[in-house]
Parts: C-alpha cells; structure tokens; sequence
C-alpha cells in the first residue's frame, strides 16, 4: 500500500551484517525531491568505514571461509530467498524508493519487481559457473575454472537505485564475491533495506556491506582501496574517469563501467506516427527523463518533420506532474537541486543556441523540483543539449533526409549506449543496426528482450551487465594443465 510516511528503519551502515554508526559519527540527509524536505539522517561513510567493510569482506572471502565453501546450489538459494524476501516487502520498498528518489509510486513499484526478477535470474546462473576441458598437444590434460574475482567495490547512481543494486549486487553475490556496496548519496534507502534482508536471508557476515556516503570519500576509499580487487560502475562517464584512474594507480583493480549516454531516435517517414510518439515519449520522459538510455536525440526524416513535432508536443503536454503518491501521476521531480539547476541551463543553452522552444522550458509547481516536459525543434548536431547528456525531461528535434546520413550524425558523439530505429523498411532497419556504434538497438519499439547483454559502446562503458554477462563481470578464470 503506497506511503508517504513510511517507516525508514535502517540508517546506519551495514558492516559484517550490523547496522552501525559511522567511525566519525557524522550523518547526512536524505530529502524527498518533491517536497525539498528531510526523510532521515543517514550514517556518513567515509575511509575509516570502508577500511572496516573491506576486512570484513576479507574475511568473508577468506579461503576457508564459510562463504567460499557453500556449495553453488546453496548460493542459488540465498539468492532465491533473497528475492522473495524482497517480493514479501515490495510496498515498503516501493514506498521508499519513491520517497528517496520523487518517481511515481507505481513505477517504483514495477522497479522493485524487476529487481526480484533480476535476482532470480542471477539465481539461476549461480549454480552453472562452469569451466571448459580444452584438447591440449602432448600428454597434458588441460581444463579452465572459473573463480570468483574476491572483495569488489560496487558504486551506482540514483536514478534506479533498486535495479541498480539487483544488477550489481546479483551478480557479484552468484559469482561467489564479497562486496561493499555504496548507493548514490542521495538515494540510500533501499540499499539498507535489502541488506537487512540479506542478513534474514542467511548470507553469512561480511558478504554484503553497504557504506552509505559522497562519492570523493566513501567512493574513492573502495576506488583506490588495496584489497579490493575489482570496481562495478554506474554513473557518469566523467566519474568512470575517476573511477578508472584511481583503479590504476591503486593494485590495477579490474574494472567495469555503465556510463552516460546521448542516444538516437530515429524516425523514418515509412512509420504510423501514432505508435511511434507514445514510443518516443515515454523514453525521453519516463523517470523525469533520468535515464541512461533515454533517446534524447529524436532525428525525424525530413517529409514528416513538422508533423512529427506537432504531434510529439500534443501528446507530451497532457503528461501528469505531480508527487510521487499522487495518483495517476506520470512525471515526478529531478531527483535534487543540483540536477534540477542543471536541466533548466540546458533549457537556457537550447534557447540560446537557436532552438525553438515547443514545449515546457520551465518549473512546474512552486514546491520540489519539478521541471515541464520540454521540446526543442530546429535542433542542430553542435548545440549544447544535442551533444551532451542533460539526464533531464528534454527532447531535442533534429532533421535527416538519408539513411546514410542519419547513421554518421547518430554516430557522431562519443557515447555509445542505446539505439532506437522506427521504419518499415528491412533493409533500412539492418543497415542502422549493423552500423550504429551502440551497445543495444531497439527496432520499431522501446523495449529490450531479457537477459541481453547491456553496457556501452566508446565512452559509455565497459563491460556488459545482464544474464550470464553480468555474472561473468565479477568471475576470474584459471586455466589449469595436468601431465598424463
Ligand atoms: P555520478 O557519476 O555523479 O555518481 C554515481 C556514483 O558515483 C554515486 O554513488 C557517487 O557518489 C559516486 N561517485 C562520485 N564521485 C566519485 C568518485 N570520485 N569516486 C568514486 N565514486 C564516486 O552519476 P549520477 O549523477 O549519480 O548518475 C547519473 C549518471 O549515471 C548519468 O551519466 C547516467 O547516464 C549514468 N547511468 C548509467 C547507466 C548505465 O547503465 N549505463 C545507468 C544509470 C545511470
């Protein structure tokens, strides 16, 4: 049942499966984006924290630890439980992930689903890591095992805060590593709430620790820590960067990294606009247009255009804004002041740059930080809000005559992450999936199939997470020769 005053029992950092304060005994807050006001203090974590999380997960990973001898079976079932103790506690998530991050309660609740599902699926694979047997020269009998990496750091953002912890934690928990998990500062709430869970769901001390803090603290503790053997990413491009760096010049942790991303719509003039807008909407505008993959440039081909852009403003401004236990509402706020200040300079830069203006272009409501879903026509490839990520409700509307055309300017940007293609044409839809320079291509729809591989092309990533991808993400792999 939805919440606005949910309960938020779990505050502290979780090191060796107990919530406690922090070494320094700071806290900071936590808001609600709609309201602009205080949801709880949060225990600050910071090097003296990571330090203690880190020898507990070396610990937990030691070589004759409880943890590393669990037969795979019985880590496919910590799993399991893990999951449907999440699934037990889906309107208590739910209410929180809305609170914390301003999304409607209804799609924080669809997350936190997704987040079971991803959990059963790790599950899964949990008990089929298997090595291969390789025909070797001579009298050697030669095999490869698959190991898990040991202590890894896992850093993700706000923007889905539940999914991102089942995609992270999943994973490196099925391969059989320890970690220290921090959420982004302003959405740690459902990360405390699933440790708990992990404690009831019988994973052993030390497993999973969540340290709660700033990304220049707590982050670059984890990023740059000595026992730590591997760093899982997600955020912006210029923190992966950071993260990358810090990574080297510590013990050369692995790494890998989901970044930003500036993908393209593409719109040839074969289509029925009528399936397409709601398609082109809804990626841009979901989740207040906070998402990694949103199609934020639309390329329209040239003959429907202006009919594009008419019907594209005509269905965008009947979208609900609202807070996130209203119902029926679509749109909830950016997630804090920095993001909201942020989207509403792209807004000033598109107008500057020449754009016009459509749709939106300024804050809703007086309250939260609410920003209209925005249209900008007459959008060219060297704006500002068509080459950077603006993470915000704004759609960019470029012009294309040709298919070759349209694949070199899709391609001219340095992120990599998502493509969408809408035609009728085959042989169009292949030669754009062929040749985009994009970890996914969604043809005729907005929808991805399960279990694919995801990450980033050129600077939106390494590495790929999803199904057996993501579990391969946290595994080593030994290759072993013996003499017959
Ligand atoms: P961010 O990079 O600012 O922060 C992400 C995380 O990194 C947070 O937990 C933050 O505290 C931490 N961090 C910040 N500085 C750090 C440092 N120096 N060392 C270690 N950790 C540090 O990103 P954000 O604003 O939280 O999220 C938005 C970005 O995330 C967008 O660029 C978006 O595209 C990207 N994203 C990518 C994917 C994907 O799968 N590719 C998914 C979601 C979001």
């Amino acid at each position: 049942m939805a919440n606005p005053n949910q309960e938020v029992k779990y505050t502290k950092l979780f090191i060796n499966n107990e919530f406690v304060n922090s070494v320094s005994g700071k806290t900071f807050e936590t808001l609600n984006p709609s309201t602009e006001k205080k949801i709880a203090d949060i225990a600050e974590g910071d090097k003296a924290d990571v330090d203690l999380a880190v020898a507990a997960a070396k610990k937990a990973f030691e070589r004759k630890s409880e943890w590393r001898n669990l037969d795979s079976t019985a880590r496919a079932a910590l799993l399991n439980k893990l999951a449907d103790l999440i699934a037990r506690d889906i309107d208590i998530i739910s209410n929180l992930e809305a609170l914390d991050t301003g999304k409607p309660i209804d799609h924080a609740k669809m997350q936190v689903g997704w987040a079971v599902n991803v959990f059963r699926s790790v599950a899964s694979y949990a008990d089929k890591i298997f090595g291969r047997t390789v025909p070797s020269d001579g009298a050697l009998f030669s095999y490869t095992r698959k190991e898990p990496v040991g202590v890894v750091g896992l850093i993700t953002p706000w923007n889905y805060p539940i999914l991102l912890v089942a995609m992270k934690v999943g994973p490196a928990l099925a391969a059989g590593c320890t970690i220290i998990h921090k959420p982004a500062e302003q959405t740690p709430l459902t990360a405390l709430y699933v440790a708990a869970l992990s404690k009831e769901a019988g994973f052993p001390a030390g497993v999973l620790n969540v340290i709660p803090g700033y990304g220049p603290t707590a982050g670059a503790a984890i990023t740059s820590h000595a026992d730590v053997r591997k760093v899982g990413f997600t955020g912006s491009t210029e923190v992966g960067k950071l993260i990358m760096e810090a990574a080297a010049k510590s013990n050369l942790k692995k790494v890998s990294l989901e970044l930003g991303g500036k993908s393209p719509f593409v719109v040839f003039d074969d289509v029925n606009l009528d399936e397409v807008i709601p398609v082109a909407v809804e990626g841009v505008f979901t989740n207040a247009g906070q998402i990694c993959i949103a199609p934020s440039r639309t390329f329209v081909q040239e003959s429907i255009y202006d009919e594009f852009v008419k019907k594209v403003v005509a269905y965008a401004k009947n979208r609900k804004l609202g807070s996130q236990f209203t119902s029926g509402v679509q749109q909830g706020p950016q997630v804090d002041k920095d993001t909201f200040d942020k989207v509403l300079t792209y807004i000033e830069y598109g107008k500057q740059d020449g754009a016009k203006l459509e749709l939106g272009g300024k804050r809703w409501g007086t309250e939260g930080y609410f920003i209209e879903p925005t249209i900008f026509s007459n959008v060219t490839d060297n704006m500002r809000i068509a080459r950077d990520e603006i993470f915000g409700p704004v759609m960019s509307i470029l012009k294309f005559k040709t298919l070759e055309e349209v694949i070199d300017r899709a391609n001219n940007t340095e992120y990599g992450l998502s493509s969408t293609v809408f035609t009728k044409n085959i042989e169009q839809a292949f030669a754009f999936a062929n040749q985009v320079e994009a970890g996914n291509v969604k043809v005729n729809s907005g929808g991805m199939g399960n279990n694919l591989p995801f990450g980033g092309y050129k600077q939106s990533g390494i590495g790929r997470e999803g199904g057996d991808y993501g579990v391969e993400l946290y595994l080593e792999t030994k290759a072993v020769s013996i003499k017959m």
